[in-house]
């Protein structure tokens, strides 16, 4: 296709293609196509914090915040060992949770925000972890981006995550100029049909931290290529980009310690996406 050849030339050049003014239909038309493309790069998108309950979830999510899910999932055990339910989080001495969580950074905000919810969880919401958008986000330390995390993953209920990559990623696609979270998913919630909602969030989320990266996106070796009016923004030589892919693109594990069956799926395989030319191919 003609978008095709024009990223091919670029990629040649190194040179970024440039900016053309695009209807609001045109770029729905290929957000949507990025989403399909995405869905065929990473089949086995899925949350990269191990958790076996809503409540585990949910903590897990809190936690994430400024740190690796690996970091998480390498703190969560003995959290959840010592800690199994809300109650017992509840009554937590502040000094020896703190400690436990420690490698997470934060450590004292997110204690009190883990005790603050689990005391929440226990006294309102009768232990369990509740189903909606409004009640979560009655939980200290819980905003948007953990509530549906959970909804989505545990509840089935359709949400979209805006964490750092998912918020980077949509402007980057184009898809908005917002840099406000709640703006950026009302923005995309308009793009996408709800039913695609938690499984977007994964595969954006997927793809920033694979590929698309904060400092230095590797656009050399990114099969959405064709389809991103920010190519060229990071690094567009084929091989140094090839380079720069992490987790199993880039030839090393995911952050799951206890993943699902599926993990990591199939490998990237950009050549293989059908109706997206590529502009290098992703090893590892
Ligand atoms: S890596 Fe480059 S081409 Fe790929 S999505 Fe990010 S900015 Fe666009």
């Amino acid at each position: 296709m003609a978008e095709s050849k024009a990223r091919k030339t670029a990629a040649g050049t190194g040179a970024a293609k440039p900016r053309k003014a695009e209807s609001h239909l045109a770029m729905v038309r290929r957000a949507r196509k990025i989403n399909r493309a995405l869905a065929e790069l990473y089949p086995y998108a899925h949350p990269e914090l191990d958790f076996e309950n809503p409540f585990q979830l949910l903590v897990a999510t809190v936690l994430s915040a400024q740190t690796t899910d690996l970091r998480v999932n390498q703190t969560t055990p003995a959290l959840f060992a010592r800690y199994p339910e809300p109650a017992d989080l509840a009554a937590a001495n502040p000094a020896e949770l703190e400690e436990i969580i420690r490698p997470t950074g934060f450590f004292r905000n997110k204690a009190k925000s883990l005790i603050g919810l689990s005391i929440a969880l226990r006294d309102e919401f009768g232990g369990e972890v509740p189903r909606t958008l409004e009640q979560m986000v009655t939980l200290p330390g819980v905003g948007r981006k953990t509530a549906n995390v959970v909804l989505g993953n545990v509840f089935g209920v359709p949400g979209i995550t805006v964490d750092t990559h998912f918020g980077r990623l949509a402007r980057r696609f184009g898809w908005t100029a917002e840099e406000d979270p709640v703006a950026v998913e009302a923005a995309v919630a308009e793009i996408f049909p709800k039913s695609e909602w938690t499984m977007l969030s994964h595969r954006v989320v997927f793809h920033g931290r694979r590929i698309c990266h904060a400092r230095k996106p590797a656009c050399g070796a990114c099969p959405i290529a064709p389809l991103c009016p920010s190519y060229g923004e990071g690094e567009t030589d084929p091989e140094k980009a090839a380079k720069l892919l992490k987790y199993e693109l880039g030839g090393q594990p995911g952050q799951r310690l206890r993943p699902p069956a599926d993990y990591p799926g199939t490998p990237a395989a950009p050549g293989a996406l059908s109706g997206t030319a590529t502009t290098a191919t992703v090893e590892g």
